[in-house]
């Protein structure tokens, strides 16, 4: 028998939903893989290595990589699963540099992850099957949290739900951003652009100091992070020359190591705001009334906007309110509604600051929007503590804390569980279409109009949400299925293709991507007959030369990759 993986969460709940969540989603029998170009003799004398290195207890093989594949995957049932050949866990810098040097030396593939909870974007699949998975959730310091300046310094596998347990058990005046799922790590959902709900909820514009460990085992900092002992390291995105952070965000150029990250001063109140409209058409108001408003800083955090079929999906399964095939039809959907009495479209935001701010801003919003969309109801909940101190997040009562306030659950979870069948089994999965898109009215609403249209030709329901900053959206086409049902896997591929052409034509790209369309996606940053591309190509050659470094992520590939056909033939 092959040893199992030890538990990755200490939190019961966690452990038991991630061993479950995997365990229950294999639907075909796990494959040996082999590194591409790699002997089974030479990989067989790697193995040995990396055991020397982290322990033969840390280095998975065979049927104990169960939690080292995507529990979403659409074709495994084809036989096309991703599949590693291992996985290694080392536990600091100094193991992490000897499991480099062996991959160096035996030309191994690592596909690096920090706690492999992407889920809808691969989970910890790698991009080369074969790759070893190099699992940093040992790698789990939480290195500083600095209440005064509100930042925090973590490892790799610093859990949202760690960083927030920690500042609450030191009762530091800091709100951490988190996404709606607390179990990822604060370093992968950040470096892969993820986002949560709080002033901070833009996770990679809030980096501050990356230390990362090169192919070669050098260590490289970031900023003012480069600065021996500076007072400045996790204060200031200023830099002497160029900010090279931004190399290893969504990158296959170095591991990070270290991140300095700012968090949300504890405000003294926190607003839970809502605003809802009846129609479909109306999110073009929405996306005009709200922008402008994100610009000019009047609402200064994201708004996160959902349609009604999210809200359902985060209700029960579709079979309960739906049970005929086909897209919900128009007069289900709104007998629905009016039961639930929400909108089509419904935004929630936060409004955080002194008490006497907060409430100033939603009386100036309250004014624009009885003029600008009088159809819509907003609402406002306030919450907050004494003149001169701040709010406990974990005071704010359902339904209005959660996220918003930064406090860690696996909240979104069920929604992946809206296609099962309602008598029970079936795997629940999903896959998402998310393009960024200017922040006007007539461009979203067309862009809805056409991801229905999408979405119904296959029978699927437009199941989405999107999220407002400033000058764009990044709107969010969700496919919940069941992975053991055929039609499902076949119509989730069709209605991403199809959206990806619609994309394309208006000259959207995506802001993340599952590693089986990471080449489509890349394929879009033409100008220039692919500069961008080309640029990427040379640092990486430069930097890892025997190509270990997750080749094919973001589409960017090692020369020995782009030039060897037997290896790409592989792939
Ligand atoms: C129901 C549901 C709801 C979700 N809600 C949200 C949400 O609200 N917001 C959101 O952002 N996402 C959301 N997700 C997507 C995903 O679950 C989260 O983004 C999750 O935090 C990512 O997993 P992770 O943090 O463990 O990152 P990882 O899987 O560890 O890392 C992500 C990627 O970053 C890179 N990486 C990781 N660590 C390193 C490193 N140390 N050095 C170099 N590269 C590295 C790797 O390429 C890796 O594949 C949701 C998913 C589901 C299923």
């Amino acid at each position: 028998m092959p040893s199992l993986p030890s538990p990755a969460y200490v939190n019961a709940e966690y452990q038991s939903t991630h061993y479950n969540l995997f365990k229950d989603s294999i639907t075909t029998p796990l494959k040996r893989a082999l590194p591409p170009g790699v002997t089974q003799y030479a990989f067989d004398a790697a193995i040995i290595q990396f055991m020397a290195v982290v322990g033969h207890e840390q280095v998975f093989q065979g049927d104990a990589l169960t939690e080292y594949i995507d529990p979403y995957e659409l074709s495994e049932a084809e036989g096309k699963r991703k599949m590693p050949s291992a996985a290694v866990r080392p536990r600091n810098l100094e193991e992490l540099r000897c499991v480099l040097a062996i991959s160096n030396e035996y030309g191994i593939p690592l596909w690096t992850f920090s706690r492999g909870k992407n889920l809808g974007y691969g989970g910890p699949a790698p991009r080369v099957n074969g790759s070893v998975a190099l699992d940093l959730h040992r790698m789990n310091q939480i290195i500083e949290v600095n209440a005064e300046y509100a930042y925090a310094v973590v490892e790799p596998g610093v859990t949202f739900t760690e960083l927030y347990d920690y500042c609450v058990a030191h009762k530091l005046k800091v709100w951490p951003s988190v996404p709606s799922l607390g179990w990822g790590s604060i370093i992968g959902n950040t470096l892969d652009r993820g986002t949560g709900f709080t002033p901070t909820a833009t996770h990679h514009q809030h980096i501050c100091g990356i230390e990362a460990m090169l192919a070669n085992g050098e260590l490289v900092r970031t900023g003012q992070f480069a600065v021996s002992e500076s007072p400045s390291s996790h204060l200031s995105k200023f830099t002497f020359g160029p900010s090279i952070e931004g190399l290893f965000l969504q990158s296959n150029l170095g591991i990070v190591t270290k991140l300095g990250i700012w968090l949300t001063p504890a405000p003294q109140a926190f607003m839970s705001c809502s605003f809802d409209m009846p129609d479909f058409e109306d999110v073009e108001t929405i996306v005009d009334v709200f922008g402008p408003l994100r610009r000019d800083g009047l609402l200064p955090n994201t708004v996160y906007v959902s349609n009604l079929v999210e809200w359902l999906g985060m209700m029960g399964k579709r079979e309960e309110i739906w049970p005929e095939g086909g897209a919900i039809p128009e007069w289900r959907l709104k007998e629905l509604q009016a039961q639930l009495n929400i909108g089509y479209w419904n935004a929630k935001f936060g409004l955080y600051g002194a008490k006497e701010v907060v409430q100033a801003h939603f009386n100036e919003l309250k004014k624009i929007v009885a003029v600008q969309a009088p159809k819509g109801r907003l609402s406002g909940e306030m919450f907050s503590a004494d003149d001169g101190h701040t709010l406990d997040p974990a005071s704010v009562a359902e339904p209005h804390g959660g996220f918003f306030v930064g406090v860690p659950s696996l909240w979104s979870l069920p929604m992946v569980k809206f296609r099962l069948p309602r008598e029970g089994g079936g795997i629940g999965a999903h896959y998402d279409y998310s393009p960024i898109i200017p922040s006007n009215g007539g461009t979203v609403l067309d862009w809805v109009k056409t991801a229905k249209r999408v979405c119904e030709a296959e029978g699927f329901d437009l199941f989405c949400d999107f999220f407002m900053h400033e000058r764009h959206v990044i709107f969010v086409n969700m496919m919940t299925f069941d992975k053991t049902n055929v039609e499902h896997r076949r119509a989730v591929q069709a209605i991403f293709m199809n959206l990806f052409e619609e994309g394309k034509k208006r000259g959207f790209s995506k802001y993340r991507s599952h590693i089986n369309t990471m080449d489509l996606v890349a394929s879009l940053y033409d100008f220039n007959n692919h500069a961008y591309r080309r640029f990427v190509e040379t640092i990486k050659d430069a930097l890892d030369p025997n190509g270990i470094l997750s080749p094919g992520k973001q589409g960017i590939w090692p020369k020995r990759f782009r030039e060897n056909a037997k290896l790409k033939a592989q792939l």
